[in-house]
């Protein structure tokens, strides 16, 4: 029998790729993730192109963000996340925002705050990123960020440092 005492959890996931194809990293991920046991998407925002942070001698960015159902704890779903970005070929430098084929974050777990050496939650750069704000108010406009703000307010301070919604 399947452990069903866990309680089921709305969680956002942020899909970042700049290498080898972003679009069918991104699209594959998405099916990834949709395979992970007790895990079941909910929202899939449209996908964004977006300018690096940090080193500007790589590729722009191709970002979407994911809203599924779960019933793993964070820590297994972060497990589940790196085994996915590890199998479409994600390769770990030394620099800090270099390329990558695919990059998962847990933007959000339900409304917890979680403060575990390998994960924070909500993501550290959620509120000043355009590029996990705008898709994120796509598919759930109405969210308040626990212990920050109201979504809507920290996109309305948010540029979009060059931010385009691809049709
Ligand atoms: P950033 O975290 O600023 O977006 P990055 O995505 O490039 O940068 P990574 O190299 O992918 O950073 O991840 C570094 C570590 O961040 C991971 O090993 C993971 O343990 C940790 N981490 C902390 N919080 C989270 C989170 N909410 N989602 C994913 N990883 C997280
Ligand atoms: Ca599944
Ligand atoms: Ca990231
Ligand atoms: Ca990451």
């Amino acid at each position: 029998m399947k452990d069903i005492s866990n309680e089921t959890i709305t969680a956002y996931i942020g899909l970042g790729s700049n290498l080898e194809d972003p679009i069918a990293q991104i699209n594959s991920a998405r099916l990834a993730i949709n395979q992970i046991e007790n895990v079941k998407e909910l929202t899939f925002s449209s996908l964004y192109h977006s300018l690096p942070m940090g080193p500007q001698d790589q590729p722009d960015y191709t970002n979407a963000v994911m809203g599924v159902i779960t019933t793993l704890e964070p820590l297994d779903l972060l497990r589940s996340l790196q085994t996915i970005e590890n199998a479409q070929g994600r390769v770990r430098k030394g620099e800090r925002w270099g390329a990558r084929t695919l990059d998962l974050d847990i933007l959000l777990y339900g409304d917890e705050v979680l403060d575990h050496p390998d994960l924070k939650v909500p993501h550290i750069g959620l509120t000043q990123r355009s590029f996990v704000l705008y898709p994120l108010q796509e598919i759930a406009p109405d969210l308040l960020i626990p212990g920050k703000a109201a979504l809507a307010d920290l996109v309305a301070l948010c540029p979009l440092d060059g931010l385009k919604r691809l049709d």
